[in-house]
């Protein structure tokens, strides 16, 4: 029978980071899963700096604070297993695990869930029109654009003025592509104040408060969308070929839906509630991994 003491589930930030405050709290029997491939969560596909101010003292990109919290996470015997999907998480302190195409159950002692939060959709809003190719959520752009260098249209329009789409309004324009505009249904930019000076103002992209998107316009591949403004009423139609979705994010747990009051299960991240800066997932994740280990070195 597979067994462990501490099962961590998702390797981004915060499960990396429990990890090792467990590990540093006396634990030594600790299984850290991902279904991906590479360790880091969300941060791999965030190039822009702006991470680790708190923590570290300094802005990092994403990769670096990854690379950060891996130098440390190679230095203990904590087991990282890449491309292992938790399936089911069950009553009696076990989950099924996906590795390989081998499934098996896993039993242990405590669990930290830490499996981040994934973002509402564009099936999130009441929008008319047809659904053709060229609406991506930011989130997917991100991926798509970073990670993968993915041409994805030239004439953009972001839906959504949190981080997410301020960020990506950004990084549209830095690879030459035309952000026609952000919309936004509030008087006010819903992101953080740093992101709107340094992703919205300095590079000049125009900013629609009040405004959402009432229809999609195209077969094949969006040819436009209709604009309203929320207060007077108008319509207006827009030429674009991308819509961009950047519609907030919900955290991700339905792995333990109903299990929430058992007194073995933890959770850390953006899965316990959306941390706008990674160095709070962090702070939350290590003190929960401090808590879980010190039960488990006793
Ligand atoms: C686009 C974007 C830009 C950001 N910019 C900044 C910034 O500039 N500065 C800043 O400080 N913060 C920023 N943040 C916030 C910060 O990145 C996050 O708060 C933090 O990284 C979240 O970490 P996490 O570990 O909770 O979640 P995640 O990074 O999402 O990690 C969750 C992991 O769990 C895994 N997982 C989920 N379910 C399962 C399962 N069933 N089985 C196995 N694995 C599973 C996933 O594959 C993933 O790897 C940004 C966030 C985003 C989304």
């Amino acid at each position: 029978m597979k067994t462990c003491k501490l099962l961590i589930v998702g390797a981004g930030a915060a499960g990396i980071s429990a990890a090792l405050a467990a590990w540093d709290a006396g634990c030594r029997d600790i299984l850290l899963v991902d279904r991906a491939s590479q360790p880091g969560g969300i941060l791999p596909q965030c190039l822009h700096d702006g991470f680790g101010l708190a923590k570290y003292g300094k802005e990092l990109t994403g990769p670096e604070y990854v690379m950060r919290l891996m130098e440390k996470l190679n230095r203990t015997d904590i087991v990282f297993l890449p491309k292992t999907e938790v399936l089911s998480v069950s009553g009696d302190q076990s989950a099924v695990l996906s590795r390989r195409g081998v499934v098996e159950r896993l039993y242990f002692g405590q669990m930290i869930l830490a499996s981040g939060c994934r973002e509402k959709n564009i099936g999130a809003l009441c929008i008319g029109g047809t659904r053709p190719a060229g609406i991506f959520t930011a989130g997917q752009a991100q991926e798509r654009i970073n990670l993968r260098h993915q041409d994805l249209g030239d004439e953009i329009v972001i839906l959504g003025s949190g981080d997410l789409g301020m960020i990506m309004a950004r990084r549209f324009t830095q690879e030459g592509r035309h952000v026609i505009a952000v919309l936004e249904q509030e008087a006010h930019y819903g992101g953080m104040a740093r992101n709107y000076h340094r992703c919205i103002e300095k590079y000049s992209i125009p900013l629609h408060c009040r405004r959402t998107v009432r229809e999609i316009h195209g077969k094949g591949r969006v040819c436009g969308v209709t604009v309203e403004a929320l207060d007077s009423g108008e319509r207006e139609y827009v030429t674009c070929d991308t819509l961009i979705t950047a519609l907030g994010l919900i955290p991700e747990r339905e792995l333990v839906r109903g299990l929430e009051d058992r007194e073995w299960l933890f959770l850390a991240g953006n899965c316990s509630r959306v941390h706008d800066l990674v160095d709070s997932a962090v702070a939350e994740a290590e003190r929960i991994g401090r808590m879980a280990g010190r039960r488990l070195s006793v």
